[in-house]
Order: structure tokens, then sequence, then C-alpha cells
């Protein structure tokens, strides 16, 4: 099937045989245990609704897939994958969970991080020798800066070093890091692939056989698996997952232009492609906490990747680090009308000066 367009890949995979009579959806598979001698043997173990999904999602990313209870379940499966104590690089710019996970684990001597600079290219190399992980982001959370991804991967591997690549905020549609060389990339499900803010859910995906059964024996082992009732929500929605990425990208540019001009707005941060945008104001976090009050369209909370579109500034998240200004308003661009989204931005932007 790899031969089609990613659209397709999202609309006619996970499906059940075409058969006469059976059924073109899958149903959700409850059952916790299944008859000795077949493929299926106990619930934690394997799931027919998970295994729709992940077929899915290894088709997107070229490789094959498991899911987990969430994101950041899949971000542990994936650390597991080095020695307790093992020396990993990974970039401050990291989702703000991933951070407090890591922080935790050094905490409490099971991983030694070493915090690194992604837009000092040279700073992060050299930081790889004597490290048995690479773990980054690309764009970066929330300041939407671009990686030299493919450095990055090609530096590691001359090293033998595990690359894994949350690809949350790029998306199999706009980078492939598993083509580019990387071992494992991680996706949050419950943002843009699964598109709704309805539930929570993750993946790892790799191309290597021997990770995908270590994957698989921590996912089996360490308990973090997914509902099949959100595994089946998620197969719904990533069937969507290219049209609305397409819409909501097309929005996003669109609305790029316009802020850029917009007096309220000091700076606009855009990677040049996807649906987020990061914008900061001249009046500081108080006109930004106006510009949120104000908005009608607009959904003043966090996450991203849903139909929905949703704001918030940052630095409200305890955790964020200095580094990331006061008055900066992370946006998710959903799938809403452009020029509603606009008139309401504008609207908004208009009283966060008042
Ligand atoms: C949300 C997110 C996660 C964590 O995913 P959960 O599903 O919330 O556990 C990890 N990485 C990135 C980039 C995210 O946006």
């Amino acid at each position: 099937m790899s031969q089609y367009h990613p659209e397709t890949q999202a609309i006619i995979g996970g499906r059940p045989d075409r058969a006469p009579g059976a059924a073109v959806n899958g149903g959700i598979q409850l059952s916790s245990t299944f008859y000795v001698g077949g493929e299926n043997n106990y619930g934690r173990y394997n799931n027919e609704t998970w295994q729709d999904l992940e077929a899915v999602l290894g088709k997107l990313e070229n490789g094959q897939a498991l899911i987990y209870a969430s994101g950041l379940a899949a971000v542990t499966a994936a650390l597991d994958l080095i020695p307790g104590g093992g020396k990993f690089v990974i970039p401050t710019a990291s989702y703000l969970g991933t951070g407090a996970l890591i922080a935790e684990l050094e905490k409490k001597g099971r991983v030694k991080p070493i915090w690194v600079d992604i837009t000092k290219t040279d700073e992060v190399i050299a930081a790889l020798d004597g490290a048995q992980m690479l773990y980054f982001e690309s764009p970066t959370n929330p300041l939407l800066d671009v990686a030299e991804v493919q450095k990055f991967i090609d530096a590691a591997r001359m090293r033998k070093i595990l690359v894994v690549v949350d690809n949350t905020f790029a998306t199999p549609l706009n980078q492939k890091p598993l083509d580019m060389g990387a071992d494992v990339v991680i996706h949050s499900l419950t943002k843009a692939i699964s598109g709704h803010s309805d539930i929570l859910l993750g993946t790892a995906i790799t191309k290597s056989a021997d990770l995908y059964e270590k994957l698989l024996v921590h996912r089996k082992f360490h308990g973090s698996i997914a509902g099949p009732f959100e595994a089946w929500l998620a197969l719904r929605g990533v069937r969507t997952f290219p049209l609305r990425l397409r819409q909501a990208s097309e929005s996003a540019a669109i609305l790029v232009e316009r802020l850029k001009k917009d007096p309220a707005i000091s700076r606009v941060r855009y990677p040049g492609f996807g649906f987020m945008i990061s914008i900061e104001f001249h009046g500081g976090a108080v006109a930004a906490d106006k510009a949120l009050a104000a908005a009608k369209i607009w959904s003043n909370a966090t996450s991203l990747g849903g139909v929905e579109s949703l704001w918030e500034r940052r630095r409200l998240h305890p955790e964020e680090p200095d580094t990331v200004p006061e008055s900066l308003i992370r946006m998710s661009v959903g799938c809403e009308h452009v020029e509603d989204l606009w008139s309401d931005l504008a609207q908004a932007l208009l009283s966060s000066g008042k």
C-alpha cells in the first residue's frame, strides 16, 4: 500500500478484509481475554482495535507502530531503550511534560540528561560523544524553532547513538524522521492525528524489528496500554488528519501574514509550515491576557492540533522556562473558517491595547 498518498493511506488502512458481508469499519474490541491458540491471548498484550490504528500510523511514518496510553507513556517507553543511568542528549526546548518527566527520573538517578540548545547545531553535536541517545523535537514548543534535523540524525548515527524524534508538531505529512535515519518516532496522538481534543493517546514507531520488540515488551509489562475505545476514536480521527492538517496549515499561513502587520503584535513565530503560531505583544503579558479574555472563537486552553482553535499564554505554566517570553501566546489553528478566525483575532488584539 505504500505507493499511495498519505490522504489515501489514512483512509484505507486498518480495516477488515474485503470479504462479502464483512464490516467496512472495524469494531471496538473490548474483550480482555481470547481463546487459546490464536494470535490474541490477553488484552494487555494485544488488541485488534489497537492494531487497526497501528496499521495506519505505521503507513504514515513508514515504520511499525505501537500505541500507548498517552504521548508521555510513549516517551517513557522510548527512554527505556537505554540502560538505567544512561546518558542522553535533549534540548531544553522540549515539551514541558517530557522535561518534567526527565527531571523526575534524573532525581532518582535513572537517567543522565545533557541539556542543549537545539538552535546551536555544533553544541548539540559536540554533546553527543559518549551519549546513548539523542532525543529531540522540531519545530520546538513553544518557540517554533526549526532544528537541523538531518545533521543531528547523521551525527548521531555516525556515533551509533539512538535517535528518537518527537514528531508531534511537524506531523508525518511535513517530516518523516524514520526515512531520514532516526530510530524511533514519537507522537502524542492526543494532538493533530486524532484531532478532536477528546482523547489522550501516544505512539512509538520504528523500522527496526529489534527496537519494536523492546518497545512492545515495555508496553506489555509496564502496562501503559491504550483503552480500545480511545484507539477507535483515534482511528476515526486519523481518517481526516491530512484534510484537517491541510486546512489548518492554509489558514495558519494567512493568519501569520495578517498578524505580522497587527500593531499589537511585536513578534510572530512560524516555522513556515504547519498549524502552530506563537505571537508576542508590545503590551507584554497584560496585553496578551486581555486578548485571551476578549476572544469568542479562540479558546483559552492548552493543547493543540484539534479542529477547534486554541491559544494560551505559555508562561502561565509554572514549568515553562524563562527563555519563553512572558507575553508569548501559542496558537493552535483549527478548522473554523479563516475569516471568522481572523475577525475574532482582530477584535481581541484591538481590545488588548485598552
Ligand atoms: C502533548 C505532547 C506530548 C505529551 O503527550 P500526552 O498525550 O499529553 O501525554 C509530548 N510531546 C509533545 C510535542 C506534545 O505536544
